[in-house]
């Protein structure tokens, strides 16, 4: 049989088998939950578990709108899902196991569950080495017959299903498995490698004022299995510290070392290539000797002379391959580092600080300077974050970070001002208080200014003694009880603090004061002026805030 009536052969079938699709005849494989009758017609598993297993799927994704709820919900009340084995002496059987996340999104996009016919989601295509491989096809290559068999949702339900899983996969992004650099600040998006289980980790971003800061996460696992994330590092940190390390690693002097290690090998190369030429030169001489021998030999002797010959075509074949195998080594090796490389190498190492440290730099090109220099990084979140850091080549370095404070911890005000405001407060109010922090240049927990509220604020919750207190505590006396004591009316007390008799501290930003207590020698002339006032004179109140 010729190439041709095998090709005609092959495109008959093929017609064949697209015209049964389209008429929904051609029996394709059915997915678990669904199997032919004895009349050949698809229909549901007559297993009721299977079946109330699908329901039961398709009925949380209705409710909850999200595979990984399935998931969540199969695993959280210990259900199990079924599968058919494809291949293997057990073929066709059915087996139970944990719903997977990648299981549950093959169910809901299989539209034979929704009682349609389907053919072609996915096409086959021949590699050059003999394998096969398979991708998705478009919808509308597909050849689909809705309503064709009993199913587990109708029709409508099946669309709906597709339009809320496609709304889904753009609310959570494209699958970002070493994606190309995007706009996002996260530096090493793409490159970070979980260090529990080695899975690729995803960005996150959450906002700090208006500031998106990148969380690193490992959630592969998390979403497959519907559990707890596997780890989640605030990226800051560790893009700073990636920051300061390949500063540090591009230095024209780092790079000066680099090359003369370099140099260094290829001083040694020049050994290597003498030795690899011996046996090139060893390999000519069999060849060389081998033709001598055939020449030497007598034509009419055949035998002989086609052993020879056989014998020195494998010379000459091994010759050839020495030779290759020579250059081919000489050609890796070459590369010698030149003046002109060294001033290039020295003038992108004088560059690469400027240009990373310019504002102006995006973020994406920043990654992708990152990606020219590093291969991966493994983060593992300890009493430390673990910082695996490995340089294209092969280079590996290791950093420990602290863990990032928590929010609250961020906002904390400095101990060094709630000391200074414990200090101040004896000898002066919340106003001057906040001018003199701002003075010294001092910020809130917030890298705000100082306001009274904010040093009234701290004051009550570090529950410091107020400057009433204070005062108190040092025998300071209120208006009515120097009153009393003086045997004054309390105007009268204002009038002689105001004209320097008395010694008064104010307690607050109201002018309200306390005072010290009178010297022995009262002013004799007002003693005599106004002696009624004595018998006329309040009793001293018991010490309170609004005795003025
Ligand atoms: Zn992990």
């Amino acid at each position: 049989m010729s190439e041709a009536e095998l090709h005609v052969l092959k495109a008959r079938l093929q017609g064949g088998i697209l015209n049964k699709a389209r008429r929904g005849e051609l029996p394709t494989p059915l997915p678990v939950g669904l199997g032919y009758t004895a009349l050949h017609q698809p229909g549901l598993d007559p297993d009721r578990q299977v079946q109330d297993s699908l329901r039961c799927l398709f009925a949380t994704f209705q409710r909850t709108g999200s595979a990984l709820a399935i998931v969540k919900a199969f695993r959280q009340h210990g259900l199990q899902f079924p599968r058919r084995l494809k291949k293997g002496p057990h073929k066709g059987e059915l087996v139970w196991g944990a719903l997977t996340h990648s299981r549950a999104l093959q169910v809901l996009h299989n539209p034979r569950y929704a009682g349609a016919f389907v053919y072609g989601r996915t096409g086959t295509r021949k590699l050059v080495d003999g394998g096969q491989t398979w991708r998705k096809r478009p919808r509308d290559q597909w050849i689909l017959l809705p309503d064709m068999h009993p199913g587990y949702i109708p029709w409508e339900q099946f669309e709906a299903n597709q339009r809320r899983l496609r709304e889904n996969a753009q609310a959570q992004g494209p699958d970002r498995r070493k994606s190309p650099p995007r706009e996002g600040p996260a530096l090493l998006q793409g490159l970070v490698l979980c260090g529990v289980c080695g899975s690729r980790m995803t960005v996150r971003y959450h906002c700090r004022g208006t500031r998106p800061v990148p969380d690193y996460v490992c959630q592969k696992a998390s979403i497959e299995h519907g559990r707890p994330l596997c780890q989640r590092l605030n990226g800051e940190a560790i893009d700073q510290a990636i920051s300061a390390l390949l500063l540090e690693t591009m230095t024209p002097l780092a790079l000066d070392v680099a090359v003369a290690v370099q140099q260094e090998l290829q001083a040694r190369q020049a050994e290597v290539d003498r030795l690899r030429r011996t046996h090139v030169e060893r390999a000519r001489y069999d060849a060389d000797l081998a033709q001598r021998r055939y020449l030497q030999v007598d034509p009419a002797n055949r035998l002989v002379a086609e052993t020879l010959e056989a014998d020195w075509n494998s010379k000459l074949r091994a010759l050839q391959d020495a030779q290759g195998e020579y250059e081919r080594l000489r050609h890796a090796d070459r590369g010698a580092v030149t003046d002109a490389h060294r001033a290039r190498l020295t003038a992108v190492a004088t560059e690469f600080p400027r240009l990373w440290q310019d504002p102006r730099t995006p973020a994406r090109e920043k990654k992708r300077m990152v990606r020219l220099l590093l291969e991966d990084v493994t983060l593992l979140k300890r009493e430390q974050m673990l910082v695996q850091v490995r340089f294209k080549g092969g280079a590996l370095k290791s950093l420990a970070l602290p863990l990032p404070l928590g929010a609250p911890l961020l906002r904390k005000t400095p101990a060094v001002v709630v000391r200074a405001v414990d200090r101040l407060l004896d000898q002066h109010t919340e106003t001057e208080i906040a001018t003199l922090l701002n003075q010294q240049g001092l910020r809130s927990g917030t890298g705000q200014a100082f306001t009274p509220m904010a040093v009234l604020n701290i004051r009550r919750h570090y529950g410091l003694r107020d400057r009433f207190q204070r005062l108190r505590a040092q025998g300071l006396l209120t208006t009515a009880e120097m009153a009393a004591r003086l045997g004054i009316v309390r105007c009268m007390v204002r009038q002689w603090r105001d004209k320097g008799l008395l010694r008064a501290h104010p307690y607050n930003d109201k002018g309200q004061c306390l005072y010290e207590p009178p010297a022995a020698e009262l002013p004799g002339k007002f003693k005599k002026k106004r002696p009624y006032l004595r018998e006329k004179a309040i009793p001293p109140r018991i010490c309170q805030r609004s005795a003025v």
